[in-house]
């Protein structure tokens, strides 16, 4: 624990790449675990934004293990929408903040410290009336319930009633969602998408050794063309999204790395200051790209490869006698908490559509490769940017409904490209790599097509002809 916290409260002062990894490690063993390990976030957001006093008296317990913390933000009605919470945050005569109302779905919520995010400001009806409260573990907050789920079953989910308990406010009023809770969940984002790595990689390697160890018609099954197919895909979908993730956590260690330095060490130099400030606002917005579409990409591919390891298994994989089943269970959850993945694509396709994407890929255009094969990849992957930019315009012109629409697809295209990039990096250094990144990218690339060419169709027959496709709603019973 506090393996990103500074030393001075006994943490490890680790970058944000090496705790990614090490959460892709403890998912690997068991995903609900993860939960406690990831809930670490709680301590880094207390260190970003909490003040002098409440650092030094929570952290050390942090980085000890001595507490572990929960993020209190979903309610009945503000699931998606957290501009909707109305859990109440009210100040008593002698001015000690309380809170007041229900929260759901509350991973760790039996945990000893509460981020709570709370509406202070009852006349203000969206984000800006929200503030974020720390509370800790008392009478006068009650498990009420705990969820009975598909899958995390290590992993308490708690329904939290919280009777007028003590509070202390972390930092300034009215920032708790806008800056707090935004940073808090864009670390807990990078952290899902390395819980689903090491979902997908646990019920990887069930498979491959399955495939190598059983036999049909005579032979072993990873020697059939269809399991072949099925193992190596879900190898190189896990490797795919690795390389995301890897890079995403990178950028964001340059971001609080920059960050730092202008607040703890700012250059004398005023050219220097201004560098600084250019590279602070290039890395937080490709960082608005990247985390959404590693949290959406690797959560996704987690749940694929999950499903695809039942089916190497055959029978066998449906049966509770193999881990793999579990593995389904548990990586389901991965599209859904810090953000649904339909969330995602909303977060990433404006970063797609906002030029942090051109930029980023023409960044990756720069390489130059003297293996043939690799460049003549790279020249397919220069050429598939650009018919994601011709797709970008139109899908501009039609507006945000159209774009909403297609988001999901204009963003698998650009994570062709991106990735495709970041595997060739690899496999210039690697020669297994480069299979993959060959694989990758001849596969990838008639996908992206296809997708292109529905997102410049100016289809909108699942908007304009729903009532007539989907039929009015009836219960099954
Ligand atoms: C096991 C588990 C643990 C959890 N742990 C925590 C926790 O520790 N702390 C916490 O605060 N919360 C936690 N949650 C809550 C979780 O973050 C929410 O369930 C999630 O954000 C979705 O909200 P919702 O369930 O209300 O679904 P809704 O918001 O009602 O969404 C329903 C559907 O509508 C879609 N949708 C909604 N809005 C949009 C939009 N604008 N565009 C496109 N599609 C949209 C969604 O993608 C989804 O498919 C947990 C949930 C679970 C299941």
């Amino acid at each position: 624990m506090g393996f990103t916290l500074p030393r001075k409260y006994g943490g490890l002062n680790c970058p944000n790449l090496v705790y990614t990894m090490a959460t892709e490690i403890v998912s690997r063993a068991d995903c609900s675990l993860m939960n406690i390990f990831g809930l670490q976030g709680i301590a880094e957001t207390i260190n970003a934004f909490a003040n002098d006093e409440i650092k030094n008296e929570y952290l050390p317990k942090f980085a000890e293990g001595e507490v572990t913390g929960a993020m209190v933000l979903t309610e009945p009605d503000a699931g998606s929408d957290l501009q909707a919470v109305a859990l109440r945050a009210w100040q008593d005569t002698d001015g000690h903040w309380r809170l007041t109302g229900v929260k759901r779905f509350i991973t760790n919520g039996c945990g000893e410290v509460l981020l709570v995010l709370a509406r202070s400001e009852p006349e203000i009806k969206d984000g800006r009336g929200l503030s974020l409260y720390l509370a800790e573990r008392c009478e006068r907050v009650k498990v009420r319930h705990l969820e009975h789920k598909l899958g995390i079953h290590g992993s308490p989910t708690c329904e939290l009633v919280f009777d007028d308990c003590p509070a202390k406010l972390i930092g300034e009023r009215q920032r708790g969602l806008i800056t707090y809770v935004m940073a808090l969940m864009n670390g807990a984002r990078v952290g899902i998408a390395a819980q689903s790595l090491g979902v997908a990689e646990a019920a990887y390697r069930v498979a491959r050794l399955y495939a190598h160890t059983r036999k049909q018609f005579g032979v072993s099954i990873e020697r059939l063309p269809a399991v072949a197919e099925l193992v190596a895909d879900m190898k190189i979908a896990i490797e795919a999204a690795r390389a995301l993730v890897y890079e995403t956590a990178k950028v964001c260690d340059f971001e609080n790395n920059n960050l730092r330095v202008m607040e703890f060490k700012p250059p004398t130099d005023p050219d220097e200051m201004k560098r600084r400030r250019a590279d602070s606002r290039t890395y937080k917005r490709l960082n608005g790209m990247l985390t959404p579409m590693s949290k959406y990409y690797a959560s996704e591919m987690s749940i694929r490869v999950a499903n695809d390891a039942i089916q190497v298994l055959g029978g066998s994989g449906y049966m509770q006698d193999y881990p793999v089943e579990r593995y389904l269970r548990d990586a389901r959850i991965t599209t859904i908490y810090e953000g649904t993945s339909q969330l995602q694509i909303v977060a990433a396709v404006r970063g797609v559509c906002s030029g942090a994407f051109d930029s980023f890929a023409s960044e990756c255009e720069a390489a130059e490769y003297s293996d043939a094969d690799l460049a003549a990849l790279k020249q397919k992957v220069v050429e598939a940017k650009r018919q994601v930019l011709d797709a970008i315009q139109f899908i501009k012109q039609r507006g945000n409904e159209y774009m909403d629409l297609h988001g999901r697809k204009l963003v698998d295209a650009a994570l062709v490209v991106i990735i495709g990039h970041l595997l060739l990096r690899q496999a210039a250094a690697c020669e297994r790599k480069k299979a993959v990144a060959r694989r990758f990218i001849e596969t990838g690339l008639p996908t992206l097509r296809r997708d292109l060419e529905v997102v410049r169709s100016g289809d909108t027959s699942a908007i304009q002809e729903f009532d007539l496709i989907a039929g009015p709603p009836t219960v099954n019973g």
